[in-house]
């Protein structure tokens, strides 16, 4: 990098690890950042200290909150019959969009990825386990992982381990084009996919 102070530099370096923030997005970015007043400057560094200090996993499904149980799992109008399982926080906000999806979720922070050495133990799929055995009231279990191979594997994967428990196991079709991610998909795409669930 060319003369810049230190503190810019590492202004430029900190934005640049962001995901799809290449170089020079970063130091525009970053020169952006300096624009600001001081009071914009510190409220946008608080935002990013404060959601780092105050959310974290529910203790139940692995979503992001504030609390210790997350409003979904704490909301007593949902179906706990039924667990939608997703890969990330982002893919229960896309769920919840469609307003069309009334049960619970189970978040697992990624997918099984043997190419990458993403293992069952590496995923939050032992909480699931532990709450299908804590209670019998959940007939079905949706995985709505991504349409790419590790969504694929890791669907595969937790039907087999949870299928013996007698319980019903679905998997979202393919309105979702391959490869493509959840999260992205517009809101009639998605409840095509819910509604057109099979069983694996
Ligand atoms: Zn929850």
């Amino acid at each position: 990098m060319r003369q810049y102070p230190r503190s810019l530099n590492k202004l430029i370096n900190e934005l640049g690890k962001l995901p799809g923030i290449g170089g020079k997005t970063a130091q525009r970015l970053a020169f952006h950042i300096l624009s600001l007043t001081d009071r914009e400057a510190e409220s946008l560094a608080e935002a990013i200290v404060e959601a780092k200090n105050s959310l974290h996993y529910c203790s139940v499904c692995g979503n992001l909150t504030d609390k210790e149980v997350c409003s979904i799992c704490a909301d007593e109008a949902r179906d706990r019959s039924t667990i939608c399982v997703v890969e990330t926080p982002q893919d229960v906000l896309a769920m919840e969009r469609i307003r069309e999806y009334h049960g619970t979720y189970h978040v697992l922070h990624g997918a099984i990825s043997p190419a990458e050495g993403i293992g069952p133990a590496d995923i939050n799929l032992k909480s699931l386990i532990e709450r299908l055995q804590s209670s019998d009231e959940v007939k079905e279990v949706i995985i709505a992982t991504n349409p790419n191979i590790e969504g694929e594997a890791t669907a595969m994967y937790i039907s087999r381990l949870i299928k013996p428990a007698g319980i019903k196991v679905t998997r979202i079709a393919h309105g979702i084009p391959v490869g493509g991610d959840l999260e992205y998909a517009d809101e009639v795409t998605l409840l095509k996919a819910i509604e057109g669930r099979r069983e694996l």
